[in-house]
């Protein structure tokens, strides 16, 4: 069994066609859409959770290819810094899922590895960039 994350890159020609749906169908995977930036006729932008047999995942992967995406590794787990970090809340700001999070009583930060959709809003937002990701 496969469970990986993907970074998929759309060419503005198949913004609107509903690829995804060829993993379920097609090659019997579970995929769980993370992150998108879709529009119509424009470069779009996904991450990807896809969980399945190995050769289905590997024969999805194939598919995405030859249809035109551009495939690679999605980060899997983000990277704090704990010398850099002087625990000031804005990256939890922007966290939407909120997995960042200022712990009330030792007012120091958290993170929920669960909730994180691998946005880098957070690597962005952060002036001491104590935030980084790791693959
Ligand atoms: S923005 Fe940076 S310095 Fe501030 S709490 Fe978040 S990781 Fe720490
Ligand atoms: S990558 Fe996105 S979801 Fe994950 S902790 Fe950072 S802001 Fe939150």
């Amino acid at each position: 069994m496969a469970r990986k994350r993907l970074d998929l890159v759309f060419p503005p020609q198949l913004s609107l066609k509903p690829i995804i749906y060829h993993l379920v169908k097609d090659y019997d995977l579970v995929p769980n859409i993370l992150r998108a930036q879709i529009h119509p006729a424009q470069e779009g932008r996904m991450v990807l959770e896809v969980t399945g047999a190995k050769e289905s995942y590997d024969a999805g992967v194939a598919f995405l290819e030859a249809q035109g995406l551009t495939v690679s590794e999605a980060a899997s787990d983000i990277v704090l810094d704990e010398e850099r970090c002087v625990n000031c809340g804005l990256c939890t700001a922007v966290c939407r899922p909120g997995a960042l999070a200022l712990d009330r009583k030792t007012q120091t930060l958290t993170f929920d590895k669960d909730k994180c959709v691998y946005c880098e809003a957070c690597v962005i937002a952060c002036p001491r960039r104590a935030i980084t990701l790791s693959f």
